[in-house]
């Protein structure tokens, strides 16, 4: 037998037995007293307060009514209707399952609190499936919620509620555990951090989350239990900085040098605001003596590319050798171009390393970074995957970081060879919220480019469906006329996706006989192209040779076409957001108005249409990816699927938890700041909750 209370298993509490014990293991991998405390309602039902049916809408949130039977009857065979009526209205309930006992339990007459989500249905609203409560058992509850008006509602599934595990059930069980289990549970804050913070014990948080003594009590609950989550993911994550930041000695360069000043003064602009703000950050890590581990984030064409090439040039300027790794070949290639009119000045030698480059060139290559002759070199994988050595690597930058996996990136890091590890810069151009970054960066530095160049247009954004397509297509004819360039981009979701490259086929075939050759000349780009074939498109579309560029989302990062000023986007429903906006980031590069045409079906979830209008009301990268975490949670963005979240969250929330993560983020760094190693005391407990399973957090081998 267990000696804790909350090591017992749930098949012991009253009222579960063995077979709804495997049920509740198997649906919500619940085995002990312990976790089924931990599992909290994710809403609360309001006892105190009923909707009028005469006030519904099919918009609401879950209402809850009290009415009386009116008829009920079924339909088909398929369906029971149950009208109901409270005197302001009548509503129209149905139940496709447990319909015999359901017609038996509401019978015409008696009284009931229905509990569900209004729907629009046929021009009317109905409530498909509500939960049914009688109201003489709800006034007796339970007896740990005497007084309370709310009820928790635990997640549940087809089969706990077949099971007999009802959300009545849950509540029972709950009240159990907490009898047998909450003895057990010991702080898990210290004191002292309670108290700063405001924040209520761990036994009054559990109680109140499960039966809450008023409002009151159930904010205070819900704030503590998502602080300390939040708290500890924070402190965990800075400990890894603080242990690092003292660990590991960087190279020192302590000179900015002549290439850098020289690049400087033959700018062909001034830097932004922002830039020179970045320049500065890194200019400072790179003096420190620590090794350099920094976040660049900066929206499509903000001028990460001059902030990578002036920083390389620093680590060239203290004699060291600097790689730029991109994450396909012709960002790799136009990287490597762009930057050669700004080294021009500077008579730094440079080299391109890709997987197509030629064996000959490649041993040139390799003997060059092996001399140190060749100071900065650009490259995809084929920089890790190839046999490179270096004279004396210094600095690492690379691009559009969520494209790299963890083990690549670490390959590269063994590289150095001078001791200490090369400074790291990671560029990505995919706006992260910021809670996230705090979370999936936590032990990073973060600098944020918040400025575009001077002299960008905005972007205008349509939204058009197939009936529009004549219109679209004149459109565009007027556009090639002015002699720009058109992107039409297709959805490549699923790189095995025969059904995309069909759609993409098929869309080329009608471009090329609406717009012929050789009055019109049309590229087209995709993934499943030999890296030649690629290569040849995409350059005559970059060098004006061709009027349109018809792609699958390969096109998606970096390319710099600034002629190009009207970007296309087929089935645009299919993409999340951030690559929406990313995809747009393409165009409004030159001094032309540029625009983005979204094409949908007719039919368009309301996620999608939610999506597809916030991308026609904003162009602020930022404020689009917030949305999308609200949307799709953190864990589904652009950038967390490789990496994941660290650790899964039970209660807080990234996408609303905004504010109780920055108290918790600033408890976590005073509590470091004052006791970096936490030896003292009253930082025992710290140590302990630390070593929790939950909160180790994936090693991003130092990089990221
Ligand atoms: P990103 O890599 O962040 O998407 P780029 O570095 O490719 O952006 O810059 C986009 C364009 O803006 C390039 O043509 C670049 O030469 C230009 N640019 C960069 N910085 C400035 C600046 N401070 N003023 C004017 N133009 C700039
Ligand atoms: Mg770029």
């Amino acid at each position: 037998m267990a000696q804790n209370g909350l090591d017992t298993d749930i098949q012991f509490l009253p009222g579960v037995g063995p077979k709804r014990a495997s049920l509740l293991k198997k649906e919500l991998a619940v085995e002990t007293v312990g976790q089924l405390l931990r599992l909290y309602p994710f809403r609360y039902i309001d006892r105190s307060s009923f909707m009028r049916i005469c006030d519904l809408r099919p918009d609401m949130a879950y209402i809850q009514i009290r009415a009386v039977v009116l008829r009920a009857e079924v339909i088909d065979r398929k369906r029971l209707s149950v009208w109901v009526g409270d005197g302001t209205g009548e509503i129209e309930t149905v139940f496709f399952k447990g319909m015999k006992w359901m017609a038996e339990k509401l019978k015409p007459g008696s009284e009931f609190i229905f509990f569900g989500k209004p729907t629009a249905f046929n021009g009317r609203i109905n409530i498909v499936h509500p939960e049914v409560d009688t109201p003489s058992t709800e006034a007796t509850g339970n007896s740990t919620g005497a007084g309370s008006t709310m009820t928790g509602v635990y997640t549940s599934t087809e089969k706990l509620k077949n099971g007999g595990v009802t959300g009545k059930v849950m509540n029972k069980l709950m009240d159990a555990a907490l009898s047998k289990g909450l003895p057990y549970v010991e702080e898990s804050l210290p004191e002292y951090i309670m108290k700063q913070h405001g924040l209520v014990p761990l036994h009054f948080a559990l109680r109140n989350i499960h039966f809450p003594k008023d409002m009151v009590s159930l904010e205070k609950a819900k704030y503590r239990l998502k602080f300390e989550e939040l708290f500890y993911l924070q402190l965990s994550l800075l400990k890894q900085k603080y242990v690092r930041s003292r660990a590991e000695q960087g190279i020192m360069m302590p000179r900015v040098g002549e290439a850098f000043n020289r690049c400087y003064e033959a700018l062909p602009f001034p830097l932004t605001g922002a830039q020179k703000r970045v320049i500065t950050e890194i200019r400072n890590d790179m003096k420190s003596g620590h090794q350099m581990n920094r976040l660049l984030q900066g929206d499509v064409g903000s001028g990460k590319t001059m902030v990578a090439v002036l920083t390389a040039l620093i680590a060239i300027g203290n004699g060291f050798q600097a790689c730029i790794m991109a994450p396909t070949e012709v960002l790799a290639q136009q990287h490597y171009k762009n930057i050669q009119k700004f080294l021009e000045p500077t008579g730094v030698k440079s080299a391109l390393l890709t997987g197509s480059s030629k064996a000959s060139e490649r041993r040139e290559v390799h003997a060059g970074l092996e001399d140190g002759s060749v100071g900065i070199i650009v490259g995809t994988h084929a920089l890790i995957e190839d046999n490179v050595i270096f004279k004396n690597l210094g600095l690492v930058i690379i691009d559009e970081q969520h494209r790299f996996g963890v083990e690549q990136r670490s390959k590269l890091w063994r590289k150095a060879s001078c001791g200490a590890p090369p400074h790291v810069l990671v560029m990505t151009a995919t706006p992260i919220p910021r809670t996230l970054a705090m979370t999936l960066y936590g032990d990073l530095d973060v600098s944020v480019i918040d400025e575009l160049p001077p002299g960008r247009k905005p972007v205008q954004t349509i939204h058009a469906t197939d009936g529009k397509r004549p219109a679209l297509y004149k459109f565009m004819r007027d556009q090639i006329a002015l002699g720009r360039q058109i992107f039409i981009v297709y959805p490549l979701i699923n790189e095995t996706e025969k059904l995309d490259y069909q759609s993409l086929e098929a869309g080329a075939e009608e471009i090329m006989q609406k717009f012929p050759f050789p009055d019109y000349k049309t590229a087209v780009v995709h993934g499943k192209q030999l890296n030649d074939v690629k290569k040849f498109n995409m350059d005559a579309f970059a060098a004006g040779r061709a009027d349109i560029l018809v792609a699958t989302s390969v096109i998606e990062v970096g390319v710099d076409v600034p002629n190009a000023s009207v970007m296309v986007i087929e089935s645009a429903e299919r993409f999340g957001l951030s690559q929406l906006h990313q995809l747009r980031g393409r165009v409004g590069r030159g001094s032309e108005k540029s625009y983005c045409v979204l094409m949908t079906g007719h039919k368009l979830s309301k996620e999608s249409r939610h999506r597809i209008e916030l991308m026609c009301a904003t162009e602020n990268g930022f404020e689009l990816a917030e949305e999308d975490m609200k949307m799709r949670g953190p864990g589904d963005l652009e950038g967390t699927q490789q990496s994941g979240l660290p650790i899964s969250l039970n209660i807080a929330s990234l996408a609303k938890d905004g504010l109780i993560l920055n108290a918790a983020r600033e408890a976590a760094e005073s509590v470091l700041d004052s006791d970096p190693t936490l030896s003292e005391n009253r930082n025992s407990l710290l140590v302990k909750e630390l070593k929790k399973d939950k909160y180790q957090i994936k090693d991003y081998s130092k990089i990221s």
